[in-house]
């Protein structure tokens, strides 16, 4: 099956939002489309001697609350598409968690794993001198599929190198010893854990006498699947990119991730099935946490669900019409906007910290993100019960819009 075109997903939910919430319509015009749009072109010579030139986007979505934020992936068949769905993912998180952001995402299409160390870091730098404008009060970039602690370092050093000046505040998902904030790279996985555990209790579910299905094992996947086990609940399947492994009596994730570091992959773990991406949502199961890519779940296999709560680790993994069958069908769904705003949370605290020069400890970290994200989540359940619908996605779209909507009638935009 074709897959489903993820910014008209995000449109499709925006507006049918807006609808029902009774957003001003001129609002819902302004957010039809990006702000601004970056697209250039990155020249580069490869170490093996090859010449190639690298498309990179940057898309600020909607500024109306704060400087833009985050996220930077690079893989082979990234499309301005999916930065454009994923910018407009960040505006409304940033809202939906109360972070005085707007949402940006950038990119470029390249496959890392086919460049060396020093091609990654030359295209890495380029991205950043092409940035106009950036800096800690209009853009400030962050990690995602692709790019990590060490891509974020080379950002900054690039961004003091142009400006002169040391600026921790400017790029997001740095080392600690470079002003990045504890717990960063564990934050998505930890806040995803954390809205699962109330999301279960309030649907009065045992998580830990609870099965759970896994999709992607990389910074997310591999967090949340560890907190889970930990937590008692027994993971009958995981996968990756290259397949599953399926095991009814559940899976050792410390033992997974052993053998992950291993061999590199989740297929072929020993006592589990083998099994493919596509069997993964038909498996029986309590809980469903899809922390891959986008579109995973989709009209045509939407029916095979056996779980009856969704929590969204990946951004847009359920599209429209899957999420409208899902739905009917009595499924429990914490979207994206709120169940993986954990990292999006930090990395508004990491600016936090950089602005003021004080550095907090991870306890401190933890517990704050963990009271934002279950306030997210309580503020999305309450005004979908207000508009009396199951969506908890429409809900927490519905209370991001109408903060921007005040603030663009309080700026005079509408
Ligand atoms: P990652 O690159 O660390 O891991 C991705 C995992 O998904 C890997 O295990 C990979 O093998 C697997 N995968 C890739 N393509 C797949 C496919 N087609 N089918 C099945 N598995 C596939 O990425 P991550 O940081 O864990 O991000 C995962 C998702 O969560 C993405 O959608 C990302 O946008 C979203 N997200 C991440 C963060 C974060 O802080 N890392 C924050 C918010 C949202």
């Amino acid at each position: 099956m074709a897959q489903a075109n993820v910014f008209q997903v995000a449109l499709n939910t925006l507006n049918h939002a807006g609808k029902l919430g009774n957003i001003d319509s001129r609002v819902l015009e302004i957010l039809q489309a990006p702000k601004r749009i970056m697209q250039f072109r990155i020249p580069l010579t490869l170490d093996d001697g090859s010449f190639k030139v690298f498309q990179a986007y940057r898309v600020h979505y909607c500024d109306a609350l704060g400087p833009c934020k985050n996220g930077t992936r690079i893989r082979p068949n990234l499309t301005l598409d999916e930065i454009k769905a994923l910018a407009i993912f960040m505006t409304i998180k940033h809202c939906a968690a109360d972070i005085p952001a707007g949402g940006a995402k950038g990119g470029i299409q390249a496959d890392p794993s086919t460049l060396s160390n020093n091609d990654m870091e030359r295209l890495i730098r380029a991205f950043v001198r092409n940035l106009q404008p950036k800096g800690p009060w209009v853009d400030v970039p962050g990690a995602d599929i692709g790019t990590g602690e060490q891509a974020m370092a080379w950002m900054l050093d690039e961004y003091e190198q142009i400006t002169g000046n040391h600026c921790p505040p400017a790029i997001n998902d740095k080392p600690p010893i470079l002003g990045g904030s504890l717990g960063g790279e564990a934050a998505t996985g930890v806040g995803v854990f954390k809205v699962l555990i109330r999301a279960a209790s309030d649907m009065k579910m045992n998580v830990k006498e609870s099965s759970a299905v896994v999709q992607g094992f990389g910074q997310v996947g591999s967090v949340l699947a560890s907190l889970l086990h930990e937590e008692g609940c027994r993971i009958v399947a995981v996968s990756d990119v290259f397949g599953g492994a399926y095991s009814p009596s559940g899976i050792d994730i410390g033992k997974l991730k052993d053998h992950v570091a291993e061999t590199g992959k989740v297929p072929g773990f020993p006592g589990a099935d083998v099994i493919s991406n596509e069997e993964i949502f038909g498996i029986e199961s309590d809980i469903l946490v899809p922390a891959a890519v986008q579109s995973v779940i989709h009209k045509g296999n939407a029916k095979d669900v056996k779980a009856t709560l969704i929590v969204e680790g990946a951004n847009g993994p359920v599209t429209t019409e899957a999420d409208e069958d899902l739905l009917e069908n009595g499924v429990t769904i914490v979207p994206d906007v709120i169940a993986n705003s954990g990292g999006a949370t930090v990395c508004h605290f990491e600016r936090i910290q950089g602005l003021s020069d004080m550095y907090w400890d991870l306890e401190t970290v933890n517990k704050r993100l963990e009271q934002r994200i279950l306030k997210a989540y309580q503020d999305a359940v309450t005004v979908a019960r207000e508009f009396e619908t199951p969506s908890i996605r429409t809900g927490a779209w519905i209370h991001a819009l109408r903060k921007l909507s005040k603030a663009m009638k309080l700026r005079g935009w509408v």
